[in-house]
């Protein structure tokens, strides 16, 4: 059976663009035609950009014409609705910003436009990108392509939704915790976070900015890479993007393992609460790329059980201030009623964030007052240090660290909405690099016995994405599970 357009790659896409053996035009009709039969299903989306991305795809093929042709020219993505699009919508899967239109672009945006990429629209999110299940969105729930009545993972849950569908041929999330890794593991789909520092956080909307990184969420490993070359480096409008070379990272794309070190880590296997199916994904993928060249080794992060407790002062403590700008005045909601300044500001806080969302405020705020700055911030602070030296001993005697990406597969919907504690734990292994600033990939590597996607992660050392690449590569060309689609009956 030969593939539909929308269910094609970048790097498949790019071949036949190439060639003038299809237009961008008809590969965005494609993916529209998509999203009509399974959006009312599946909810991927915020806004849908439908006239300007058909524009776009019209340059794209002047542009081919010409015959400049990039990798992402005239390739339908979707974008986290947290990344700013000038003149396009951007909620933050919140109230507060139902009608916030930004008069600019993320620097990502930028990117992907030099490239005449084609915007196909915004992906739902948990609100302010806090959630592990794309629930606590303002504008409703996704539901996850593989069994409708489970979540997709979050907080990029729309953006892994969508690939997943086929509703865009590739997507941009962000990770804090987890929130590209572990929604890619819920839907069977390949999402990275880079290092932090590699991608310009200029124009995402902020929740935790020392953990907060923009990545690639694809069908394959070889788009990731692609993507990667082109939203990765430096800008002076973010201090915190690194000036340093972006390599090619397609070259890492090396089919067998040889001289790879993997690490895997004794505190993420056999804890409680990890589904045995995830394990023996896992394992069974550990044995495939031992088999392909390379070795294993045990290693041990000690501090890991704190991690969850650390992200949790840090994370709201950066979100509190972060989130400290809605308050009815600069932009986006304000509540209507005529009252005085301290009324309209609390009473517009109390209407546009969610429930997570000022829980999140609260603890925060709690977290840096006075008297509790050093009990609970610096703590945390001082326990991520320690997380961050547990990995610098680690990477000594490995290359990479292999590890599940989350514990279970997706859950169903509802099942953790009212235990917060509960949901906090989904992001159990991908929270421990985004402490550390490491990069991670999750690529699937199985389902279970419910046919539900398994996902493998791999941690790298600061700025060494190629090796997280060639190592997923290799997995990825020696089994199947990227093939393995959900049939949305
Ligand atoms: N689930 C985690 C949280 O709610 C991580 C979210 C994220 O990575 N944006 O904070």
């Amino acid at each position: 059976m030969t593939k539909a357009l929308s269910q094609m790659t970048i790097h498949e896409l790019h071949e036949l663009l190439k060639k003038r053996a299809v237009s961008s035009r008809e590969i965005t009709q494609a993916v529209y035609q998509r999203i009509d039969a399974v959006e009312p299903r599946v909810h991927a989306y915020i806004t849908l950009t439908r006239e300007t991305a058909l524009k776009q795809a019209a340059a794209a093929d002047e542009k081919t014409k010409q015959g400049t042709i990039q990798p992402l020219t005239g390739i339908p993505l979707a974008i986290k609705d947290l990344l700013c699009t000038a003149g396009i919508r951007t909620t933050c899967g919140s109230k507060i910003l139902e009608q916030f239109i930004p008069p600019y672009n993320a620097t990502v945006i930028s990117r992907l436009k030099e490239q005449r990429a084609v915007l196909v629209g915004k992906t739902n999110m948990d609100e302010f990108a806090m959630g592990s299940s794309t629930e606590t969105s303002y504008f409703g729930p996704t539901a996850n392509p593989w069994d409708l009545e489970r979540v997709p993972g979050g907080s990029s849950g729309g953006s892994a939704a969508a690939v997943a569908a086929d509703e865009c041929i590739a997507a941009l999330g962000t990770d804090t915790g987890g929130s590209i890794r572990q929604p890619a593991a819920c839907c069977g789909i390949v999402g990275m976070k880079p290092t932090y520092g590699r991608v310009s956080r200029f124009g995402l909307i902020a929740f935790a900015s020392s953990l907060d990184q923009i990545g690639p969420m694809t069908k394959d490993v070889t788009d990731t890479a692609l993507l990667m070359n082109y939203i990765s480096g430096h800008d002076p409008r973010d201090s915190t993007a690194v000036n340093r070379e972006v390599p090619d990272y397609t070259r890492a794309l090396i089919p067998d393992a040889k001289g790879l070190r993997l690490g895997v880590p004794r505190e993420y296997f056999g804890a409680s609460g990890i589904d045995p199916e995830v394990e023996k994904a896992v394992w069974e993928a550990l044995r495939i790329l031992e088999r392909q060249g390379a070795t294993l080794t045990e290693i041990t992060l000690p501090h890991t059980e704190y991690a969850v407790a650390a992200y949790y002062l840090i994370a709201p403590a950066e979100a509190s201030s972060n989130l400290a700008r809605y308050d009815g005045v600069k932009y986006g909601y304000r509540h209507p009623k005529e009252t005085d300044l301290r009324d309209m500001y609390e009473i517009t806080r109390a209407e546009g964030f969610g429930a997570e969302v000022k829980r999140r405020i609260m603890l925060g705020t709690y977290a840096l007052s006075a008297g509790y700055y050093d009990a609970y911030y610096r703590k945390a602070s001082q326990v991520r240090t320690l997380i961050r030296q547990d990995f610098e001993e680690a990477f000594k005697a490995c290359d990479l660290i292999v590890t599940p990406t989350a514990p279970t597969p997706p859950f169903r919907q509802g099942e953790k909405l009212n235990n917060p504690l509960q949901m906090y734990l989904s992001d159990i292994f991908t929270i421990p690099a985004n402490l550390a600033g490491l990069p991670g990939i999750s690529i699937p590597c199985g389902l279970s016995s419910r046919g539900l996607p398994i996902g493998l992660q791999i941690i790298g050392n600061l700025f060494e994405e190629e090796k997280i690449i060639h190592g997923a590569y290799c997995l990825e060309q020696n089994s199947d599970w990227h093939l393995t689609k959900p049939s949305l009956a």
